[in-house]
């Protein structure tokens, strides 16, 4: 369970906020020769806490450990404000790289919340050089009469990216979900059968093209009732899940692995002579039978059978290639493998 990290952040930005309000018509003070209002250091205070809570909301520490740099950057600036200019620049291009590197980054890795929360960051930031330059160029009467609408436009656009990122981190993100939804088995995460067969045709098609030999494994748990009977239906599940992982581990990642059905898998292998086919269901056999010695649900074993692909028949005459072969295995008293002569 994820603890709320951002509500000390939230309670800061509250606090900066009404000191900020609060403090709108004081006078100003003097540091080293330079004259501040309160509201310079409360403003820019505001904004820090608030990119912090957006990052802890939404990023990752990386992205909080560059908001506070920023920040760090801006009080260097805000103290030094005789070479202002100068430190301004580079403060205003360390921004602009990172708002930059936010939005590259959040649509690569599919991660456009991460990207919005450094863009936050990042706009913040420029609010802050904003917020600074007031007591800088002009008098603050002259910054409310002729600047002051500048800010709303500011504002308004940051929105508009913001509002923009929102979007399409959703619309990434749903499309991900029904993706995953969609070919996906929700108990074990292997391919379901309907994207088994699209990924099983797709490879075929090439194979068939290189002559290149492929097999079809189908792997029963054995006296599966039993377990869920002795142990339960949950333990049943977490059963299955520990053979589907096995599943993965003993195959290379293009190799497709599908839940078939309850307890049956089916297991594509391009590129794969029939011996060596004949070695990875026996190591995943063999791995199977290594789960039972954590003793949880007694003995747990498979039963494989094993055909090489035959490309003039389809593939549900494949399958059954492979359930003929599973018959026999499980006819030879099961937790054995089985192959069968393609037909
Ligand atoms: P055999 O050695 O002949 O394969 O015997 P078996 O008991 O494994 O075969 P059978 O087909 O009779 O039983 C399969 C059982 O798998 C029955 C069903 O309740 C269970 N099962 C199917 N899907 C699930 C599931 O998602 N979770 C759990 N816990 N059990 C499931
Ligand atoms: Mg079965
Ligand atoms: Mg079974």
């Amino acid at each position: 369970v994820r603890k709320n990290q951002e509500t000390p952040y939230l309670l800061a930005y509250f606090v900066c906020s009404l000191i900020f309000f609060c403090s709108l018509d004081t006078k100003p003070f003097t540091v080293t020769g330079s004259i501040y209002y309160i509201n310079d250091v409360f403003g820019p205070l505001m904004s820090f806490f608030f990119a912090l809570v957006i990052t802890k909301k939404f990023a990752n520490e990386l992205m909080t450990k560059a908001v506070v740099a920023n920040f760090a950057l801006f009080l260097i600036a805000l103290l030094n404000l005789n070479n202002y200019v100068f430190l301004q620049l580079v403060f205003a291009a360390i921004t602009f790289v990172i708002a930059l590197w936010s939005i590259v980054t959040a649509f690569q890795k599919n991660q456009a919340d991460k990207g919005l929360a450094l863009f936050i960051a990042a706009a913040i930031g420029f609010v802050l050089i904003e917020l600074n330059s007031i007591s800088v160029n002009i008098t603050r009467a002259e910054y409310f009469e002729t600047q002051l609408y500048f800010l709303p436009v500011l504002f308004s656009a940051q929105l508009f990216v913001i509002t923009l990122f929102i979007f399409t981190s959703q619309i990434i993100n749903l499309k991900t979900e029904y993706k995953r939804l969609a070919t996906k088995d929700s108990l074990t995460e292997l391919e379901n059968r309907n994207s088994a067969y699209n990924l099983i045709e797709n490879q075929v098609a090439l194979a068939a093209r290189n002559h290149s030999p492929c097999a079809l494994l189908m792997v029963d748990i054995d006296h599966f009732k039993a377990v869920n009977d002795i142990h339960g239906h949950i333990q049943g599940d977490i059963a299955i899940r520990l053979v589907a992982d096995e599943l993965k581990k003993c195959t290379r990642n293009y190799d497709v692995c599908c839940r078939f059905g309850g307890e049956e898998f089916l297991i594509f292998l391009p590129n794969t002579e029939l011996n060596r086919a004949h070695e990875v269901a026996e190591r995943l056999r063999m791995k199977v039978t290594d789960l039972s010695k954590e003793k949880v649900f007694g003995p747990l074993t498979v039963s494989i059978g094993l055909c090489s692909y035959v490309f003039d028949l389809d593939i549900d005459a494949n399958i059954s290639n492979a359930d003929k072969a599973l018959y026999q295995s499980k006819g030879a008293g099961r937790n054995t493998v089985s192959v069968i002569e393609a037909s």
